[in-house]
């Protein structure tokens, strides 16, 4: 899941695993400091630098990028494992990382959450209170960029009504399923399956 600031990704992305308990959270590693109210381990790692640094030369990370002048990095083996246990993960992660992960070869969807304008995304990076102004600026024309990208993504998400967001979120997650279990339908029904 990639999209903006402020297009709603973390409320989404929430709904959707209440509603999904086996779909998981990768906690990413980032050496941004906490905002109030986010937890270690929960909500990102927050480390610093020199450990994300360590990290990234061990190759621990399926993807990683500097976003917002902070670096933010997928923990390659956590979400291996998970995927190879049959689970689903979820990432949020910017257009930087969601390229990488395309190109990896992991069996992954790709989903854009679209705030639904310009002038609503701006509204709500104020509401949120949590960052100043310059870093509000500095995040809207980072948006635009992002956006420009969302042609790619094998789903767009547009984020005006949060029920329906959640609804057609929750509809991708189920139909990857679908898709996902041809191969078994096929086999149990004695389908040639190519
Ligand atoms: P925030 O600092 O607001 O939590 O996140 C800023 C941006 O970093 C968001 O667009 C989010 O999707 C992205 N991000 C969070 N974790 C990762 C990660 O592990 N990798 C990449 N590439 N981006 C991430």
């Amino acid at each position: 899941m990639t999209g903006p600031s402020g297009a709603g990704k973390t409320t989404l992305s929430r709904r959707v695993m209440a509603e999904q308990p086996d779909v998981t959270f990768s906690v990413s590693y980032t050496t941004r400091p906490a905002r109030t109210g986010e937890v270690d381990g929960v909500d990102y790692h927050f480390v610093a630098a020199e450990e994300f640094e360590r990290r990234l030369a061990d190759r621990e990370f399926l993807e990683h990028a500097r976003v917002h002048g902070n670096l933010y990095g997928t923990h390659g083996p956590q979400v291996r494992d998970r995927v190879g246990a049959g689970g689903v993960v979820l990432l949020d992660i910017d257009v930087q990382g969601a390229r990488q992960v395309r190109a990896s070869g992991i069996d992954a969807v790709f989903l854009f959450v679209l705030p639904p304008s310009q002038a609503e995304l701006e509204r709500r990076l104020n509401q949120r209170g949590t960052d100043s102004a310059d870093v509000i600026a500095r995040r809207l024309g980072i948006a635009q960029r992002e956006m420009a990208e969302a042609p790619w993504f094998h789903y767009l998400v547009v984020n005006d009504d949060l029920e329906r967001a959640t609804g057609d979120f929750l509809a991708v997650v189920r139909a990857e399923r679908v898709r996902r279990a041809l191969p078994a339908v096929c086999r149990s029904l004695d389908l040639s399956f190519s």
